[in-house]
């Protein structure tokens, strides 16, 4: 058997990196920026061990751009590397500094939370650079070192003078990479991944101003306003999420959230502060956004930092879906970057991570509640929508918060599961011992049967988000007992049937006899016409649509859970005669055959028109003979 090693001839590999190391060029500054936070950070750590006794108070890291040279700098004032330390680090491809360092000093540091890994970054600088030079100054040496790669891959190296300690990494920008020499891009990338790196960031001057110490006033009697020119500096090294909740007012998370959404003029509802360290290191603040009744729009505003790096807002895979709708910053170095998103999902870490914050999230909503429930009560509209979302896709989130789960009536008033059940237990239980929950989806269509079913006793809950087909589907598979009927699926007595027989005012034949002819005004495909014996104070026709059929459709409307087919077939509706009415009679007895069929086709459009299924010409006419009726 021979065994060997596979050699990488790194002439080879160059283009390779330049090509695909990452599909997005601008990343090379995350990674050479990070670099610099890790070369502060060390030397931090060092001051913390005993090893450094300089000042490490105000380490600053500077990015320059010099149109003319075409070059971009990034220079640190971090623990810098030795000649020996170059060639290690530099020279040799994959070799991760930090994880060594990492390996000697644990405990310091990870409580400074150095970044590097994978010992790619740093050739990052070749997907936009045709020569990087490095100078550097160790914090152990006089002397300084310079290293200078045009990809080729053969480099030099020589001593240099260096005034002070730290790294400056000199890229001179290849000829398809110009635009990384324009301020406006760099800043852009700058904030975009750098804006909440632990170590400050100077990108230039800006110019600020401030109030004349003297107090003297302009020509509006305002204190004038003195301008001087500041560092730049593009980041806040100490995010809200670093710190301890107990030292955050809700002003900060606040004032926060309008950090991370510069452009944004909502207020998120509450908050979730994430802080785990152990099995694995998770941080981050949750927002809450005011949903409504939206579940689409507002995806995908989850940022993922590993250490304060900014890595991406598609955090999807790494927390489940149904929480993809919160807004804010999840912070893990332990989310494996270098993995592919579908392999993620699969990682036994990530997998943690992500029912981690599902019951954080759980526990805030169930902790609200108990804590104050008026209140919780008030979020209620905004937030149910997530609740059914978590509810319907993760079990353990909907074990954590069903008894905060509540039913909204259509007067407003609140209800857990268990409350709501004592509440209607008396009235809504059917012949067969079943319980029957009504809801409406759209209290302003469905009126008339709202009232009706008030009048009867019957309490009526409003599930008008887009998820409610299936979720009234899913609280039957949860409630005992239970069976949910949108209000306007049977007439009055049918949506609860009760074991009392009303009797009808009609014969058998003048149903047959009324029948016929209301038949020959609808169109039969769509509308089955039947005969029940309501009350007066009941319309004299009702059309209604039966809740399985429509539930189907509704579910296949929106995706999965319904049956096959069932979304193009066509509407189907009961048209429900109301043989107590005085109508009803009047119309049977009616000589005359021009009025008799009047009477009739205005019954019927009265109830079409009730369900919002009166349209165009058949309107026109309806409207046509109503007037003529008042003559
Ligand atoms: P990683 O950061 O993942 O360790 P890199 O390829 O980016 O890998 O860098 C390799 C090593 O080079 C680092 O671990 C570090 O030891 C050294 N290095 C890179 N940039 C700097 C810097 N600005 N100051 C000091 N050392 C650096």
């Amino acid at each position: 058997m021979a065994k060997g090693k596979i050699k990488v001839e790194s002439g080879n590999i160059f283009p390779v990196i330049k090509k695909f190391l990452y599909s997005d060029h601008e990343i090379f500054l995350r990674e050479l920026v990070s670099n610099a936070v890790d070369a502060s950070l060390k030397l931090r750590a060092l001051k913390q061990a005993g090893e450094f006794t300089g000042d490490v108070a105000d380490l600053q890291i500077e990015v320059k751009i010099d149109k003319e040279a075409k070059t971009v700098t990034i220079s640190d004032q971090g623990i810098g590397m030795t000649e020996e330390e170059a060639d290690k680090y530099l020279n040799q491809m994959a070799f991760s500094g930090a994880e060594e360092f990492l390996e000697k000093y644990e405990k310091e540091g990870k409580e400074a939370g150095i970044i590097g890994h994978f010992g790619l970054g740093f050739y990052s600088a070749f997907m936009v650079a045709k020569e990087v030079t490095v100078i550097s100054k160790s914090y152990k040496e006089d002397s300084a070192v310079k290293w200078v790669c045009d990809g080729d891959p053969e480099y030099t190296m020589d001593a240099v003078e260096k005034e002070s300690r730290g790294t400056d990494i000199i890229l001179q920008i290849a000829d398809d990479s110009l635009e990384f020499l324009e301020e406006a891009r760099l800043e852009g990338i700058l904030t975009k991944y750098c804006k909440f790196l632990p170590v400050n960031i100077k990108f230039g001057t800006k110019s600020e101003s401030y109030d004349d110490p003297s107090g003297e006033k302009d020509d509006n009697d305002q204190v004038k306003q003195i301008q001087k020119q500041v560092d730049n500096i593009i980041n806040n090294p100490v995010p809200a999420w670093t710190k301890k909740p107990a030292d955050l007012e809700d002003a900060e998370y606040k004032k926060f959230y309008k950090e991370l959404y510069p452009g944004s003029f909502e207020e998120p509802l509450f908050h979730i502060h994430l802080n785990v360290d152990f099995p694995f290191n998770l941080t981050g603040i949750l927002y809450f956004p005011r949903l409504a009744n939206n579940i689409q729009v507002q995806k995908n505003k989850i940022n993922l930092y590993s250490n304060q790096v900014y890595i991406t807002d598609n955090v999807e895979n790494i927390v489940p879906e149904f929480l993809t709708v919160l807004h804010g910053v999840i912070d893990s170095p332990d989310i494996p970057l270098n993995v592919s998103r579908s392999y993620l999902q699969e990682d036994k870490q990530v997998k943690q991570v992500s029912a981690h914050i599902s019951k954080k999230v759980a526990d805030k909503l169930a902790s609200m509640f108990k804590k104050d429930r008026a209140d919780f009560e008030s979020k209620w509209d905004d937030i149910k929508v997530f609740m059914e979302y978590g509810a319907l896709t993760d079990e353990k989130f909907f074990d954590r918060i069903k008894k905060s789960l509540l039913f909204k009536n259509v007067d407003g008033s609140f209800a857990t599961f268990s409350e709501y059940e004592d509440k209607i237990k008396e009235t809504q239980t059917d012949k067969n011992n079943k319980l029957v929950y009504l809801y409406s989806d759209n209290v302003v269509d469905q009126h008339v049967f709202i009232e009706s079913a008030k009048n009867k006793g019957y309490d009526v809950c409003v599930f008008d988000t887009p998820l409610t087909p299936h979720y009234v589907q899913f609280l039957e598979s949860k409630l005992e007992n239970a069976s949910f009927v949108r209000v306007d699926s049977d007439t009055i007595d049918k949506l609860i049937q009760k074991e009392e027989e009303v009797k009808s005012n009609l014969s058998e034949d003048q149903e047959k006899e009324l029948k016929e002819v209301i038949e020959s005004m609808v169109d039969k495909q769509s509308y089955t016409v039947h005969f029940e014996p309501l009350t007066e104070n009941d319309a004299p026709v009702i059309i209604t649509q039966p809740e399985f059929m429509r539930r189907m459709k509704d579910q296949q409307a929106m995706g999965g859970g319904g049956m096959m087919g069932m979304g193009n077939f066509p509407d189907m509706y009961n048209l429900v005669v109301n043989a107590n009415h005085p109508l009803t009679s009047k119309i049977l007895v009616e000589g005359d055959s021009k009025k008799k069929s009047n009477l009739a086709q205005q019954a019927i459009d009265l109830a079409l028109l009730s369900k919002n299924l009166l349209k165009g010409e058949k309107l026109s006419a309806f409207l046509k003979r109503s007037v003529e009726l008042i003559d």
